[in-house]
């Protein structure tokens, strides 16, 4: 699965909802399927897209906010799992491109290469819904599910490690 596959189909359900990126290839891709204004691409501040999300999430209760993340930056920032199941939005859906990879800084392997569970994380964070896909329809099964449960979800989609030109 490529991530811009995935984004692409989801895309049609991001216009009513807050949509948070994490920096780098994501955020282009993302932006190069059309910006709306309820668009985020955070910058500079990689491991905190879900963070951005849960204060977005907590203030606006009454609207459904979609965070797209990486591998790199949930493993810099691991607390943010803790923090985001403490305080359980329950209209936050969390979505982690896994592509095993560093890719907007090099390509490094991540943990995820050598066998970390993301997913596995979350769920023993406190996160009540998580998954892993590799899939696009599983991706996006998993995507309606989350948007119907009415709860923290948090789903691992594991992508291919490949930027926005290739
Ligand atoms: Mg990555």
């Amino acid at each position: 699965m490529k991530r811009i596959d995935a984004l692409r189909a989801v895309y049609p359900h991001l216009e009513n909802r807050i949509v948070v990126t994490i920096m780098g290839a994501c955020a282009a891709e993302l932006q190069s399927l059309g910006h709306r204004p309820n668009f985020f691409y955070l910058q500079h501040a990689m491991g905190l897209a879900s963070s951005m999300g849960l204060g977005i999430a907590l203030s606006k209760p009454d609207r459904q906010v979609i965070v797209f993340d990486g591998d790199g930056s949930i493993l810099m920032n691991l607390g943010g799992l803790t923090t985001l199941a403490r305080y359980r939005p329950r209209n936050l859906v969390h979505v982690v491109f896994d592509n095993e990879s560093l890719l907007s800084v090099g390509g490094f392997p991540t943990a995820t290469a050598t066998g970390s569970d993301l997913a596995g994380i979350a769920a023993a964070a406190g996160v009540p819904r998580t998954e892993t896909v590799a899939t696009l329809d599983a991706f996006t099964r998993a995507f309606d599910g989350a948007l119907g449960a009415g709860d923290l979800t948090t789903i691992v989609a594991k992508v291919e490690a490949v930027g926005p030109s290739a």
